[in-house]
């Protein structure tokens, strides 16, 4: 993909077509100076931007990330590599001497949001001319029409999975303000600390479900192999993990481009890691949803008992319009198999309404759906179309306000099976993962602790000097409402 900035040429991981040049740098009375050598250096010659970190001149970078956990764990993964390189982290846009833009297009409205900050940018260098500023996410892979018009603050465009680009630019741009990389003060890695952490181990999609942009901005499926995801998972654990979600578009597909690794392999491997408690993946596929993943989830201890399969909706006629790939039989067939296989499993979906040519008794056996098989939760949007897609080319034929009234009536639906489900939470003692503490605010002074059951059942607790974020405790059950639970501790940690 290439786009045209002012007669220039700026293309997905060429850092505007120039290599990396050698650059060295010292800090002098006068301020740093950079010598950067901008001949095009043939890939085994000359220095790499992993250069030792003495000689880089360090930037303050802030990463703006907007979409799904996939983005998020993008981000935070561009923000380990800047660290290695010497850079560190800014925590606001004011004390920024670069910007990265990560972008998610997964939505028209998220997209709005990316050319909305690049707008603010571009007013922003006008004060600020040496910012730099790299655009990176699902947004670089749009279309030229459509990523041209807001390219004028870009120095940079770069894919998630190659930061080079974005590392070779800030090598040729010594900040003005900036003091010396053995200045800047070590900061804990991004995400140090935090009880869960997301791990990638499969990237893009091989599926073209009609209404989703996903796989024209992500590629096609490709699995990260298992030694990479593990080494990844004892990075975490060593700064804190406790829980590792694996993530993919379709996380249950992982392995189908390897020979013979599928993903309960990858869930025994982290299961033997140790410090590593429990396990979750996201987002799972009902075609790719098999018994043996299954009993995976039943047998290998540190996966929960929980898992989101989105259905989209509970009618044939729709599915097969949004090309799903499979009927509503075939989901309620793996929704009992889940069941038989996985005791106890808390099970959540999400679904579209008002897709394109949804009728009443269309959007009615969605409704039945959700009332039959008593979802956890049901996250609900009304179809927005997405350029780009096939649906976007089909009449969006349900009026806003019909959409909204199908969403609302599902949601009330589903507030009284979740407030339902969670009643039986009542007086039970589960095991809670604690995540942090939670300041007090408005009528609620009080700080408290937030964790989570195997379940995944948000559960709220007052301060207790036993609890501390990794610690797992019973915690009786006081409480219920249909989004989460509240209880106190009642024993001592079980691990
Ligand atoms: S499975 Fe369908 S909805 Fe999910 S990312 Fe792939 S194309 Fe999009």
């Amino acid at each position: 993909m290439q786009s045209r900035r002012g007669g220039g040429k700026m293309s997905i991981g060429s850092a505007e077509n120039h290599r990396p040049g050698c650059v060295s740098g010292a800090r002098t009375p006068e301020g740093y100076h950079t010598s950067v050598a901008l001949r095009p250096l043939a890939a085994t010659q000359g220095c790499k931007v992993s250069m030792p970190p003495t000689l880089l001149p360090a930037h303050r970078v802030f990463i703006w990330t907007i979409g799904c956990q996939m983005n998020r764990a993008d981000g935070e993964r561009i923000q380990r590599e800047l660290q290695r390189a010497g850079h560190a982290s800014a925590d606001t846009l004011a004390d920024a001497t670069a910007v990265v833009v990560n972008g998610c297009a997964v939505r028209d409205n998220a997209d709005r949001k990316v050319w909305g900050m690049l707008g603010m940018l571009k007013g922003l260098k006008k004060s600020k001319p040496h910012l730099v500023v790299g655009l990176t996410g699902c947004t670089v892979h749009a279309g030229e029409d459509e990523l041209a018009p807001h390219l004028a603050p870009v120095d940079v465009l770069f894919d998630t999975l190659n930061a080079e680009p974005l590392l070779a630019r800030l090598a040729r741009s010594a900040p003005a303000d900036v003091p010396a990389y053995e200045d800047v003060e070590a900061q804990p890695a991004p995400g140090a600390g935090a009880v869960s952490r997301f791990v990638n181990v499969i990237y893009g999609c091989d599926k073209r479900c009609t209404y989703c942009i996903v796989p024209f901005r992500r590629g096609a499926q490709r699995s990260r192999p298992i030694a990479e995801i593990l080494d990844e998972v004892r990075r975490f654990r060593d700064e804190g993990a406790r829980e590792i979600i694996l993530l993919g578009q379709i996380v249950n597909a992982y392995g189908f481009d390897l020979d013979g690794t599928a993903l309960p392999d990858v869930l025994e491997a982290v299961d033997g890691i140790e410090g590593i408690e429990r396990m979750r993946f996201t987002t799972a596929h009902p075609r790719y949803m098999t018994k043996s993943l299954a009993e995976a989830m039943r047998d290998i201890s540190g996966v929960c008992e929980e898992i989101n399969l989105p259905v989209q909706s509970g009618d044939d006629w729709v599915l097969k319009r949004m090309a799903r790939g499979y009927s509503a039989a075939f989901y309620r067939d793996t929704i009992a198999m889940l069941r038989a296989t996985v005791p106890g499993v808390a099970l959540t979906t999400d679904i579209i309404v008002g897709f394109c040519g949804e009728r009443e008794e269309h959007f009615r056996n969605s409704l039945r759906l959700v009332r039959d098989l008593r979802f956890d939760q049901v996250h609900v949007a009304a179809f927005s179309p997405r350029r780009g897609t096939v649906a976007a080319e089909w009449p969006d034929d349900v009026p806003q306000a019909e959409k909204l009234r199908r969403l609302h009536r599902i949601e009330r639906e589903q507030t009284v099976i979740a407030e339902d489900i969670n009643r039986a939470y009542l007086g039970q003692r589960p095991e809670v993962m604690i995540e942090e503490l939670t300041p007090g605010k408005g009528d609620r002074d009080e700080p408290r602790w937030r964790g989570r059951t195997r379940s995944n059942k948000l559960v709220f607790i007052p301060d207790h000097p036993q609890l501390a974020p990794g610690n797992s405790h019973a915690v009786r059950i006081m409480a219920a409402t249909p989004w989460s639970l509240r209880g106190s501790v009642t024993a001592e940690p079980l691990v």
